[in-house]
């Protein structure tokens, strides 16, 4: 690994005036002193990208698809440097971080895909009196320059998902990475660059939030904005990126519900993975659970002692299944939060246990709907299960939260699955599986405080190009 990372911008490393020191999570030990873009260097990273843009709207889909698809090779002759690189700024266990580097490249495969089937439609303009004579049809364009604000906790594929389509829809792009995990955004400019993308294409600019991000945002050349992050952060760009396309994916506090008559045992280990993944830290990560009573000893007791064999160790370990989260602080928020839950009356069944950042899995039960726990977003390894009466009540209550990205249903009824899925309001259900589930090609985006406009390729392309109307009178 490079012991000093410099900016990328217009096909170039080039040297910041600041560098910042990285830590590990896990250890606390440096891993390397990365460049973090001031307002300057943040304006060539977006003057660049604005002079590639305009070659970039000519360059034919089958040559976008193609540089894709060199990616596309080239990361899986790299796959297992790119799950170290991940391990080690993200503290993700290496299985996971294996995991996301193998979706990363399913990503940019659909982004390949997508490149090559970017259509418009014929308008019938006849249907209105005034419409004869005339033959319309629509085409997508690229809006020019993107600017991509990306967290930490899927830093490979999160940022796929916003570089795989707005090449793949030729446009420019300026990437700013989350603080804590430059290294595996900037290892993509030496793949794209081998995979033939022309320079000032794809600018990698580490940078604080507050500096970087908010000149991006602010940038009139800068046409578009796909952030993945915090809610908070997601509303502040909103208010000052004007009248640029804005999508926001934000976060979440999912929840499962658990119908009466279902088989239990059979769905223990894909809840527990939905809570414990990545420490929690997944914006569809399981922090609700609401069982009907006649199931509920039953499942917090398989649950918890399914959740007590995960092992919590060095994220490069390959039998470790938790390991550190982002920050200390985060850690001592969520002690905190736990603590606040137990005093208005919350069980813990397991867990509440933390060593270094690790905080151990931890389930709790009888938590009131207002404790933060229940009502904010945990991303730590922290889950609440509670008895409700029937699937009606279970549903009030997931709807009872300011957030809405997905939820999920177990139930062997297809009325009242049907009956959920329309009553949720969120931006995906999940019948018979966690509020976990995706896969990168199908439309992913929440309601409410979870955000708007829709992540999957073809969607994304979607927020990533203008329609235009041609009309042509015979
Ligand atoms: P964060 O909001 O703290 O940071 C996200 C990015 O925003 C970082 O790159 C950060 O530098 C940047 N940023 C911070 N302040 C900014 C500002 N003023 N202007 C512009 N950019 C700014 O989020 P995080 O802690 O990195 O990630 C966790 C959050 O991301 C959680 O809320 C999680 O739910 C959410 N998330 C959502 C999805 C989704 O698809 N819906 C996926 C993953 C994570």
């Amino acid at each position: 690994m490079k012991e000093k990372l410099d900016l990328y911008i217009d096909g170039q490393f080039i040297e910041a005036k600041n560098y910042v020191p990285l830590y590990s999570p896990y250890s606390n030990e440096k891993i390397a002193d990365v460049a973090f873009a001031n307002e300057e260097e943040t304006d060539l990273a977006i003057s660049a990208a604005a002079r590639a843009s305009k070659m970039m709207a000519k360059m034919p889909a089958y040559e976008r698809a193609d540089i894709l698809e060199n990616v596309v090779t080239l990361l899986k002759e790299k796959a297992d440097e790119c799950a170290r690189l991940i391990a080690t700024e993200s503290a993700k266990p290496i299985t996971a971080a294996k995991g996301e580097v193998a979706r990363t490249i399913m990503t940019y495969k659909f982004a390949a895909e997508e490149a090559r089937r970017i259509t418009g439609e014929t308008i019938p303009m006849d249907a209105a009196p005034g419409g004869e004579g005339r033959i319309a049809f629509t085409i997508r364009e690229p809006i020019g320059v993107i600017g991509a604000i990306t967290p930490f906790n899927f830093p490979m594929n999160l940022v796929a998902h916003k570089v795989g389509p707005a090449i793949a829809a030729g446009n420019a792009i300026v990437l700013k990475p989350a603080e804590q995990t430059p290294l595996s955004a900037l290892f993509l400019a030496e793949i794209f660059q081998k995979a033939g993308l022309p320079a000032g294409v794809l600018n990698i600019i580490p940078g604080h939030g507050h500096i970087a991000g908010d000149r991006l945002v602010q940038d009139e050349r800068v046409k578009g904005i796909t952030f993945t992050g915090s809610p908070p952060v997601g509303k502040l760009i909103k208010g000052k990126a004007g009248l640029k396309k804005v999508t926001l994916e934000l976060g979440s506090n999912s929840a499962l519900i658990v119908d009466d008559g279902v088989d239990v045992e059979s769905l223990i280990d894909r809840a527990v993975f939905g809570a414990f993944a990545n420490a929690g830290q997944v914006c569809i990560s399981v922090q609700r659970i609401y069982v009907h009573e006649n199931l509920f000893e039953q499942f917090v007791k398989s649950f918890s002692r399914k959740a007590e064999t995960l092992v919590c160790g060095d994220p490069l370990d390959e039998k470790t299944d938790i390991s550190a989260l982002i920050r200390a602080k985060e850690a001592d928020r969520a002690i905190q939060w736990i603590d606040e839950a137990v005093k208005q009356g919350a069980k813990i069944i397991t867990g509440a246990k933390r060593e270094g950042n690790i905080l151990y899995p931890t389930v709790l039960t009888d938590v009131s709907s207002d404790a933060k726990i229940s009502c904010q977003e945990a991303f730590a390894p922290l889950v609440m299960i509670n008895k409700v009466k029937s699937v009606e009540e279970a549903v009030k209550l997931v709807n009872d939260s300011k957030y809405g990205l997905q939820a999920g249903i177990y139930t062997n009824s297809v009325h009242t699955a049907f009956e959920a899925a329309s009553n949720l309001q969120v931006g995906g259900v999940m019948i018979n599986d966690i509020p976990t589930f995706r896969v990168d090609h199908m439309p992913y985006g929440g309601v409410k405080e979870s955000g708007y406009g829709r992540e999957g390729l073809k969607y994304a392309i979607e927020e990533m190009t203008e329609l235009k109307l041609i009309c042509f009178k015979k």
